[in-house]
């Protein structure tokens, strides 16, 4: 077990990539905190109690920065203070070119997705520098690089993350801390239960592994970047997309 003693706080775990991050961490020793604004994240939290792992939940909307300040305290009094950060939540608004984007929905994604990383990130910084220790893990996109048709305000936001995560790794690499990002690949996870399938399927055939991602491959890289094997890379992106970035140049 990789991460016996340690204690990690999962964004947006209620579901999707984030509830499977919660549990390989989980599985790997971690007592977890599973954060998240929906309800379910209860009950995601109780599956990993009745699998006798050390778990709390936490309803919290990590764009309201009081509340991400009281999510976090209230995980410092239920277990000790936080070694491993994953910054998992975000949304994708409807897709609109940017001629057509309503200024709230960029607003919104960018107070989420790359504000309310940035909130989280401050909650635990001064603790991990006094400990000497700490792993700071944000989920990107492929969008964050290359752009994405229709959804400029997301790709900027992944980009953004990027940045982030780069300048503390920078300002952390000193204090044994890491920083790293990881990018999965398309996952069939309830943010994409929307997609049309035929266009779901032409893509997939675009993908140099022929098949989706599956959100543990994402989640076990995120446990290796979690524990001390991984101790000297910081500032990287990791991408779990089954070659999809190389897709322009095979067949
Ligand atoms: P999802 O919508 O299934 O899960 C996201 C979770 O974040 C949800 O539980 C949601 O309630 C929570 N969340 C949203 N806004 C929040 C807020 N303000 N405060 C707290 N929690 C909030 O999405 P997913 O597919 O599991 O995505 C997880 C991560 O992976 C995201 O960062 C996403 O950008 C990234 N990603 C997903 C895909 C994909 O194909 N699904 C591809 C690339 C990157």
């Amino acid at each position: 077990m990789m991460l016996n003693g340690k204690v990690a706080f999962v964004t947006g775990a209620a579901r999707g990539l984030g509830k499977t991050i919660a549990k390989t961490l989980a599985g790997e020793g971690a007592a977890v905190v599973l954060a998240d604004v929906l309800d379910e994240v209860t009950l995601t939290a109780s599956e990993l109690q009745k699998a006798k792992h050390k778990a709390i939940a936490i309803k919290m909307d990590i764009s309201d920065y009081d509340q991400v300040v009281r999510g976090f305290a209230k995980a410092r009094e239920s277990l000790d203070p936080v070694d491993i950060l994953v910054n998992n939540a975000a949304i994708t608004n409807n897709i609109a070119l940017a001629t057509k984007m309503p200024r709230e929905n960029w607003d919104r994604e960018l107070l989420i997705n790359l504000s309310g990383t940035f909130y989280c990130i401050k909650q635990v910084l001064e603790s991990m520098i006094a400990r000497k220790w700490g792993r700071i893990i944000n989920i990107t996109s492929m969008a964050g690089t290359t752009g994405l048709y229709g959804q400029c305000a997301y790709s900027a936001s992944k980009a953004g993350v990027i940045g982030l995560t780069r300048s503390i790794a920078l300002e952390t690499a000193r204090h044994g801390i890491t920083a790293n990002c990881v990018t999965p690949g398309m996952m069939p996870t309830p943010a994409l239960h929307d997609l049309d399938k035929d266009w779901l399927e032409q893509l997939t055939r675009r993908i140099p592994s022929r098949r989706l991602c599956e959100p543990r491959y994402v989640a076990d890289l995120v446990a290796f970047l979690a524990s001390d094997k991984a101790n000297y890379i910081t500032g990287v992106e990791y991408n779990v997309t089954g070659g999809q970035e190389l897709a322009v140049i095979s067949k």
